[in-house]
């Protein structure tokens, strides 16, 4: 049963599919201009009618009025001088939303787009897909209107420096670990580390993401890219079916669209796009080791634009991004498999027509929510392999939360070991999904399974703590 079907069968139902819409309707009113947070709360919400009608002391007990109701939201002015000797002032976020289960944990990230709606978004997507990773791990997520990108390395470290000023008042190692997410990466995470060890006196696991000499771990920047891709291979694995041989588009060129690439490579797969904000490379021939090997050094050290990729290698082509309806032509491409890698609501509607009209089977989530609802609902009906972003994507966090275990013991494990742990949770999240489909009567409906599996877990610890 689709995720729609499901609100279209609770709408006869009563009591329970009142206190959804009620609660809906509450968080639009109280969070007015926030569309991404509205969008987020009803993808999450519209499944569990399902779940509170058979427990209905979720609803008498008010957990779902709790939980969209962020823990505590920081917002703090962010002052820094750029290379011209000029003033700059930027706005910092961090959103505690939810810590029933572990500390706060959730990437930061820069882009010129974040606000507070997105943030809340985001934080509230963490709070369930932390509860499928099996870790102790609450859900938060924060960032900067800054943008990174274009900035020189001694801009990015004084932003970076006076952000954590004000942002190591609210975090610790038990109590809120950031990490990377879009602007933010192993350079910004070295950056905000340096300076809260500066101020704290302190070198702990406050947060994730480091690089290996000073408290990271093995595996953290390939975590989230492999963790999809063995996500994805759990999904065919349930059909028969594995990646050998299936064509891929790839969205975004950052750390999960490269990490994706790589594992796809090292399954038989052959990937044939990626893209950046600026537009779309298509190479029929795949993109193989070499040039992954060259993607990595444009984006992560010259820090270039993909469009360069096709001026390199012979029979690859490039175009533009758009705007309107046909903004992302990479969807258009006919395909076995689609990784959406780059951000937010990327497939639209009509982009998810495309899709399946060229033949796809099977879509998994690298990006967080970047199906649009009128695209999930069409993969639904269509009857393919949708993994949703809150359980494909969770082997980032997974592998941060084996990075603060590792901070605490004072230990290192070597890169097999965190594979492997890595790729058993990825199974495991699949089972939780699969399984929670099954009991709640929409088999393979992994949109049904991730939310309610994540939800049980994160009320349960609620109820278990009292009205805190
Ligand atoms: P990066 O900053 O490393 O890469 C982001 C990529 O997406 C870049 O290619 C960027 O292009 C592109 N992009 C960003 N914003 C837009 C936009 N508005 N339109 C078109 N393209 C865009 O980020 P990550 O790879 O870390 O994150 C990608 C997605 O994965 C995000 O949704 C993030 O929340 C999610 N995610 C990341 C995790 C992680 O461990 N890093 C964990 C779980 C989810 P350009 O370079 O031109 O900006």
């Amino acid at each position: 049963m689709s995720v729609s079907q499901i609100a279209v069968k609770s709408r006869g139902k009563n009591v329970t599919s009142r206190y959804i819409d009620g609660v809906v309707e509450h968080v639009k009113t109280k969070n007015p201009g926030e569309p991404e947070f509205h969008q987020a709360v009803l993808e999450v919400l519209t499944p569990l009618v399902a779940v509170l009608e058979r427990h209905p002391h979720y609803r008498t007990e008010k957990v779902l009025d709790r939980l969209v109701e962020p823990e505590r939201v920081i917002v703090f002015r962010v002052p820094w001088v750029d290379d011209n000797d000029e003033i700059q002032v930027n706005r910092g976020y961090r959103i505690e939303m939810s810590s029933a289960i572990g500390p706060f944990k959730g990437g930061l990230r820069f882009h010129p787009s974040v606000n507070v709606g997105l943030l809340k978004f985001l934080a509230f997507e963490q709070v369930f897909k932390n509860a499928l990773t099996t870790l102790p791990l609450g859900g938060g997520k924060g960032g900067s209107d800054f943008d990174p990108r274009d900035r020189s390395n001694g801009e990015v470290m004084r932003f970076c420096q006076s952000f954590m000023v004000e942002l190591q008042r609210h975090i610790g190692p038990f109590t809120d670990v950031p990490a990377g997410d879009i602007g933010v990466g192993e350079r910004e995470i070295g950056y905000l580390f340096g300076q809260y060890k500066r101020i704290r006196n302190e070198f702990s696991g406050v947060l994730t993401g480091k690089g290996l000499e000073w408290g990271g771990s093995m595996i953290r920047p390939e975590a989230t890219g492999y963790g999809c891709v063995y996500f994805a291979n759990d999904m065919l694995a349930s059909r028969g079916d594995d990646l050998e041989n299936k064509v891929c588009l790839v969205s975004g060129s950052g750390n999960v669209a490269q990490y994706t690439v790589e594992k796809l490579l090292d399954l038989g797969a052959k990937p044939v796009t990626l893209s950046d904000s600026h537009g779309l490379i298509y190479d029929p021939n795949g993109i193989d080791r070499e040039k992954l090997a060259w993607i990595m050094e444009l984006k992560n050290v010259r820090r270039g634009r993909i469009s360069e990729y096709a001026d390199t290698f012979r029979g690859a082509r490039y175009t533009r991004a758009k705007r309107g309806t046909d903004r992302n032509p990479l969807w258009a491409i006919p395909t076995d498999c689609a990784f959406p890698s780059a951000t937010q609501n990327e497939i639209s509607e009509d982009d998810a027509k495309k899709l399946l009209d060229g033949g796809v089977r099977l879509i998994c989530e690298g990006a967080n929510m970047p199906s649009e609802p009128g695209a999930v609902e069409l993969f639904t009906r269509a009857g393919i392999l949708y993994g949703p972003a809150k359980a494909a994507n969770a082997g980032g966090v997974a592998v941060s939360g084996l990075e603060m275990s590792q901070d605490a013991l004072r230990l290192n494990w070597p890169r097999e070991e965190v594979d492997a742990r890595l790729k058993g949770i990825m199974h495991a999240i699949y089972e939780q999904c699969s399984r929670t489909a099954d009991e709640y009567g929409a088999p393979g409906d992994y949109v049904v399974g991730a939310n309610i599996a994540g939800f049980v877990k994160v009320a349960d610890a609620m109820l278990d703590q009292g009205v805190v």
